[in-house]
């Protein structure tokens, strides 16, 4: 079973009756294939004797992307499971455990989450999770600072870098997200009833600097090991319980990318309760949990750093210099900021969309929803360098329709 071929059913069972971490000699293990397939294999295998289970998720060379096929390495499930095990160490409890890792097969073999659910789907259906902000705020501040040069050796940084350098994963980002919204593209994806708002999308000099200036980062801003693909698909959550997913995109890029990415999810489902949620009362209620849930995650983020900074920064100058800690905190929320605005407009007019406002069945809401995501994410957009508070973030949303 050595050379890369993707898996059957049947010899997934087999590599998984080796893990025996989990699976005891008398264990009768079955296997389903649950992932959504465009770009990976999902296959959920479980011990009918002691109903144990694991997961394994193997790479395709290849994405499915509008019913043609795109090349794409499988480099990415090596970056993956590397990234997996240093966020698993770095925020314990917040990522599925890996059992192992098989190479030749692009095959990772973790922890069975399939008792949490999917946050998306559980935002779509108006689900509330108390716990969230402070799992994520310290799944963030811990993978972010303890694999940037405050919190690492700067040689050891460099050479870890180097391990997870992932130039067409970075690309797919670099063209889908800082790129293809801002001109015509065969990449775009929108509906018709929105071409006004795509048009002034491509016609705006002043959102064309900022994202300009934010894609320059990312492509140049070695800062931290990202997970690179922080949005609310690649959580899994119970009302007690967080586990961050599927960290294929990672790469040492800006910080700010991936609070964004949190950020713009809240926020477009925030635009979609529109539809989910009929009743005016309990909309405008769930409405005010998700922005106090976006200025929970950035505040408790940003004390955990402060933190972290304070108590086990190994960078002299910067633990030493005045005013420099109070100006990084600044950058990092204006970073992320800015990230969120390109995230949610490209989840609008671009490749890719989102569940939380695509699977909206009534036109005349899923466009309003569309189009208050392309406002609330310009805004954003063009806030990013000046902002100074995670408030001014939630006035715009709060001040849309
Ligand atoms: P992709 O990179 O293809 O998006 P994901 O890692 O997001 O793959 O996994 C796709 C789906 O497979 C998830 O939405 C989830 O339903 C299921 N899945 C992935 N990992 C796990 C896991 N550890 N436990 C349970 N289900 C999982
Ligand atoms: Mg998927
Ligand atoms: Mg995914
Ligand atoms: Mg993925």
């Amino acid at each position: 079973m050595s050379a890369y071929h993707p898996l059957s059913e049947q010899e997934a069972i087999e590599l998984a009756s080796e893990i025996t971490e989990v699976f005891g000699p008398e264990a009768r293990l079955t296997s389903r294939e649950i992932g959504d397939g465009n770009l990976n294999l999902v296959f959920h295998i479980r011990d009918e004797h002691s109903g144990r289970s694991i997961i394994m998720k193997q790479a395709l060379p290849y994405a499915k992307v509008v019913g043609e096929s795109w090349p794409l390495t499988l480099d990415r499930a090596r970056i993956e499971s590397d990234a997996l095990r240093i966020q698993y160490k770095l925020a314990p409890g917040l990522a599925p455990k890996v059992y192992d890792f098989k190479s030749e097969l692009a095959l990772t073999i973790m922890e069975d989450l399939s008792d949490h659910v999917i946050m998306r789907k559980g935002l779509m259906e108006g689900g509330r999770y108390p716990h969230f902000a402070e799992h994520i705020s310290t799944f963030i501040a811990n993978t972010l600072f303890f694999t940037s040069d405050l919190g690492m050796n700067q040689q050891e940084k460099k050479l870890q870098a180097g391990a997870f350098i992932n130039p067409e994963l970075c690309k797919i980002t670099e063209d889908l997200i800082f790129d293809d919204p801002y001109t015509v593209s065969d990449n775009n994806d929108y509906e018709p009833a929105i071409e006004d708002a795509a048009r002034a999308l491509r016609e705006d000099a002043e959102l064309h600097l900022e994202v300009a200036l934010l894609r320059e980062k990312f492509l140049t801003q070695g800062q931290a090991l990202l997970h690179g693909d922080l949005h609310t698909g690649s959580i899994f959550v119970t009302p007690e319980s967080t586990k961050v997913i599927d960290p294929e995109f990672a790469y040492y890029g800006p910080m700010g990318f991936d609070i964004g990415a949190l950020f713009a999810n809240l926020l477009m489902n925030y635009c979609g309760q529109a539809y989910w949620i009929k009743e005016d009362d309990a909309r405008s209620e769930y409405r005010s949990y998700l922005l106090s849930t976006m200025r929970d995650v950035w505040n408790l983020f940003e004390a955990k750093f402060r933190t972290h900074w304070d108590s086990s920064c190994v960078d002299r100058m910067a633990a030493s210099t005045p005013g420099y800690q109070d100006h990084y905190m600044r950058r990092l929320l204006q970073d992320s900021i800015g990230y969120a605005g390109c995230k949610m407009v490209r989840r609008i007019v671009g490749l890719s969309h989102v569940a939380d406002i695509n699977s909206i069945s009534d036109s005349a809401i899923r466009e309003q929803a569309q189009r208050q995501a392309l406002a609330i994410g310009t805004a954003l957009i063009k806030l990013n360098r000046t902002a100074s508070s995670i408030e001014q973030a939630v006035d715009i949303a709060a001040g849309t329709s």
